[in-house]
């Protein structure tokens, strides 16, 4: 698929949760080294698409455009380790009902385009660094950052020699 764009849509935080986020992605780093994710790339994948062919892209802007997107809060409070990639990332200590149904709703949006969810059980969390070392005990501060979000929206990951660079396509309608 020559033509296709790398497409995922996501929470995109506000400069102040951005500065907070870019702010505990410097204190991850001097515990566990590795590339921290750019401020301007920080972000919470709700549902990663791959590749799509550029005739669906016009649907797409329109599903987000339209998708009612509520004014809802949730905790980043808890750091986990992935180790392909050595990803280290901020989520949440307490389940997440609300960015789950979000997720389950977006789905729900995203099959009437015939995508189909992951089989992966959702995990919601920022990528703070990569390449990273895991943390050693008691390495990493405690944090409880409160993100307040109230649109989502649609990216395309440009692959570039640097790495890829985030465009965004379209933002989702307040609930
Ligand atoms: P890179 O892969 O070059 O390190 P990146 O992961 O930031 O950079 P993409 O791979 O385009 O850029 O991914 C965009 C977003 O989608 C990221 O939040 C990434 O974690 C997520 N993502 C990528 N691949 C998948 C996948 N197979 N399943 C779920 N989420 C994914
Ligand atoms: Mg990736």
């Amino acid at each position: 698929m020559a033509n296709g764009r790398r497409l995922f849509l996501a929470l995109w935080p506000d400069p102040a949760v951005r500065e907070a986020l870019a702010r505990t992605a410097g204190q991850a780093h001097l515990a566990c080294h590795g590339r921290p994710v750019a401020p301007e790339h920080l972000h919470l994948t709700l549902a990663f698409l791959g590749r799509v062919h550029d005739a669906r892209l016009a649907s797409l802007v329109a599903l987000t455009e339209a998708f009612p997107c509520p004014a809802e809060a949730f905790s980043l409070d808890r750091f986990g380790y992935f180790p392909r990639g050595g990803v280290l990332w901020l989520g949440s200590q307490a389940p997440t009902p609300r960015l789950t149904t979000l997720h389950h709703r977006l789905w729900q949006a995203l099959a009437c385009e015939g995508l189909s969810p992951p089989e992966r059980t959702f995990l919601p969390h920022v990528t703070l660094l990569r390449h990273a070392v895991p943390p050693a005990p008691g390495a990493l501060p405690g944090i409880a950052l409160n993100w307040h979000y109230t649109q989502l929206r649609l990216i395309e990951s440009v692959i570039t020699e640097e790495g890829p660079r985030y465009e965004g396509l379209a933002t989702s309608a307040s609930a």
